[in-house]
């Protein structure tokens, strides 16, 4: 086994700093081709799992992630019911094969804080006050993940919940934004987060214009951190186009089967 000494931390950073430096070219182009601005490519589909209630699939470049909605149903174990609402309850589940080295299949401390933020970002845009004592669960599969799984999470967990016809305030609808190498970049894959300085996932109902989460890891100056968030935002409605998209797309299908 080959044991190797960890290096000073000036050492590191500068070597950090050089990686950094390569995520973008000088004509401002990533490692995967896409512009600073420009969002992976994205693929939405509702209504895919017969046996859920209601369900999503969603591709964001290398990312794979289904989702399945349960509910409202009777809450259990009966404690977390409230009286006056439905709870909802999440689980965000990496796959074990969703990334390179196997992970193990029981949730990790990141699966359960994942899962709290995402439940959080979901919860004011769901009636719950209309079915007390139920829950409505929640299930995210990571099937495959390449950064900003947390986002593409939320954006197909509440497909799932429209899907599954709960009524809703409105859509959510999340992306990140972040630094890498020295520029203000959206979306970003798993390397630019890796390597790069920053990231601010955040998502959005975009009707209400109102924000549901708003992360931030990493370095950023006050007028960096303010561009992230104006360019996740701008994510968020190009996103969100293509949830509306989604979402008709099943219901004119089902028409035309008819
Ligand atoms: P997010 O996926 O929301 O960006 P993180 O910033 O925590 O959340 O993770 C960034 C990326 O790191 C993930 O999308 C995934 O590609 C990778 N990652 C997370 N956990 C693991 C793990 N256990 N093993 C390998 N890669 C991981």
């Amino acid at each position: 086994m080959k044991v190797t000494k960890k290096k000073p931390k000036k050492e590191r950073e500068k070597m950090a700093n050089k990686k950094s430096e390569k995520l973008i070219d000088k004509k401002g182009i990533r490692l995967d081709g896409r512009k600073v601005d420009e969002l992976r490519p994205v693929k939405m589909d509702v209504g895919v799992l017969s046996n859920a209630d209601g369900s999503a699939y969603l591709e964001q470049g290398r990312n794979k992630i289904l989702v399945g909605v349960y509910g409202p149903k009777e809450a259990h174990p009966r404690h977390i019911a409230k009286q006056d609402r439905a709870v909802i309850q999440c689980r965000y589940h990496m796959a074990p094969f969703s990334v390179d080295e196997r992970k193990s299949p029981a949730p990790s401390r990141r699966d359960v804080e994942l899962s709290k933020v995402i439940r959080e970002a979901l919860e004011p845009a769901v009636f719950l006050e209309y079915y007390p004592r139920t829950s409505i669960q929640v299930y995210i599969e990571i099937l495959q993940a390449d950064g900003g799984t947390r986002c593409a999470g939320i954006t197909a967990a509440a497909l799932a919940l429209a899907d599954a016809g709960i009524p809703m305030r409105d859509l959510v609808v999340a992306c990140a934004a972040g630094k890498a190498g020295g520029k203000i970049a959206l979306d970003l894959m798993d390397t630019e987060d890796k390597v790069g300085e920053a990231d601010v996932p955040v998502a959005l109902m975009p009707n209400l214009n109102a924000i549901t989460l708003l992360q931030m890891d990493g370095n950023l100056s006050v007028d960096e951190f303010n561009a992230a968030v104006d360019m996740a935002l701008g994510g968020c409605k190009k996103l969100y186009e293509l949830q509306k998209e989604a979402l008709k797309s099943k219901y004119v299908s089902a028409e035309e089967a008819k």
